[in-house]
């Protein structure tokens, strides 16, 4: 970073660090003891199908950039997401950093061809660059749904050798910020570590002139921000905006609307040095689709519905939220009758009720709930515990009658206790 934004960064630190509580300065001690400031970046491969899967970093990198993520909520508070990168101490194995993540595999798996043809899949981990000797351990799931080390490897200061990537030159096409601000009023930029960095990626619109380029740019920060809860949050978010091929294409899996990028590897290329908590790829393109994976990236093209997909999208991208919606006719419709409680934390199969919204139902609530056909698409209804959810009709249920997880209502409280918990983790 130029060295004077480095010395309003140092200047802005110890007024911040004078101001805070004990516990937050311990915490913050605590990372400075742990982390340089800069960012790691493993990009890392999985390969295999529902048979099994192996998972190795093929590239170690110096983002050569400031952690955007918090430097106090270290630790993942939740217990979502099919995979977890856990950093420990290697001397005393302590915990240091760890963040849950989905990625693409678990849905190839369950495709057809997923269950016997092994495939290679690219997975990029950013995490705040240690200053000593650690341990980095890729989780996944066991049988039982623990989370248990698949590969643990080593990182050691100035031994490891760590690649750097040329931040102005993808493909040899510079990419630029679009500095909002100057026409938008949520524009309350603040240091990275400590807002909810959202990183729009554009495919598709280099050879858009500069105003409709705009024009669309603005049109995805209302939609960002048109629903509850982003909207009440609107000043806790950077937003970034990067032209570049993140590598999306449509009918991924064979679904002709689901429009995802294999290029992981692409995607974090063109990002950059951009801080991103979350990433949404835009596609310049009128067709309906897209698509999210949890604290992966999120999918939107510029169809009319774009602001109902976007916003149901970030439900699973940011919040990690199951789709609330029945559809007996996918391959995955049965993805949640199982005999161990889903980790989405809006749909339930009451295997553990105990640990979803039950203590948030009204007194005298039967679960499960009757359906109320009465209560209006614009409306979530009375919170309960109806069946049909998480694509089953049967042995799946989801709190509210309408949620935007489900058909695009407002979020249900249950849904938005939780994105406002996820914000909390990167603005805290
Ligand atoms: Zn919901």
């Amino acid at each position: 970073m130029p060295l004077l934004k480095a010395m309003r960064h140092k200047i802005l630190l110890l007024l911040t660090l004078l101001a805070m509580s004990p516990v937050l300065l311990a915490q913050t001690q605590d990372f400075d003891r742990w982390f340089t400031g800069g960012t790691l970046r493993l990009d890392c491969l999985r390969e295999g199908s529902a048979q099994g899967d192996t998972v190795w970093v093929e590239h170690w990198i110096d983002r050569q950039c400031d952690w955007h993520g918090s430097r106090t909520q270290l630790l993942d508070p939740f217990n979502n997401g099919d995979n977890r990168v856990v950093v420990r101490d290697a001397a005393t194995g302590r915990e240091l950093y760890s963040r849950g993540y989905s990625s693409l595999f678990r849905e190839y798996k369950d495709t057809p061809e997923g269950r016997t043809v092994t495939r290679r899949f690219e997975e990029t981990l950013l995490l705040p660059m240690p200053k000593g000797k650690v341990m980095i351990a890729l989780q996944r799931r066991d049988q039982a749904m623990r989370l248990v080390d698949q590969t643990v490897v080593e990182y050691v200061p100035r031994q490891t050798r760590l690649e750097t990537r040329s931040p102005r030159n993808i493909e040899g096409k510079e990419y630029e910020f679009l500095d909002h601000g100057k026409d938008v009023d949520f524009s309350l930029y603040g240091d990275s570590y400590n807002k909810f960095d959202m990183a729009f990626v554009m495919q598709g619109f280099d050879t858009m002139d500069d105003m409709a380029y705009k024009q669309v740019c603005n049109r995805m920060k209302q939609l960002l921000f048109d629903k509850e809860p982003f909207r009440s949050f609107k000043t806790d978010f950077n937003i970034y905006f990067v032209k570049g091929d993140a590598g999306v294409e449509y009918n991924a899996f064979g679904i002709d609307r689901y429009a995802m990028t294999f290029k992981v590897w692409q995607l974090h290329d063109v990002l950059g040095q951009v801080p991103c908590d979350h990433i949404i790829i835009v596609l310049n393109n009128k067709k309906y689709g897209g698509g999210a994976i949890y604290n992966f990236y999120s999918v939107s093209s510029l169809h009319s519905m774009a602001e109902m997909v976007l916003t149901h999208e970030l439900g699973h991208g940011i919040g990690g939220l199951a789709d609330e919606y029945v559809d007996e006719e996918l391959s995955y419709a049965d993805l949640h009758r199982t005999k161990y409680e889903p980790l989405e934390p809006n749909i339930t199969n009451l295997v553990d009720f105990d640990s979803k919204w039950r203590r948030m139902l009204k007194k005298g609530t039967p679960v499960p709930t009757p359906e109320n056909a009465k209560v209006p698409r614009t409306e979530n209804g009375p919170l309960g515990v109806y069946e049909g959810a998480g694509y089953s009709s049967k042995g799946v249920y989801r709190p509210v009658m309408h949620c935007m997880m489900r058909d695009y209502a407002p979020f249900c409280p249950v849904c938005r206790e939780r994105i406002e918990a996820v914000i909390g983790l990167y603005t805290e």
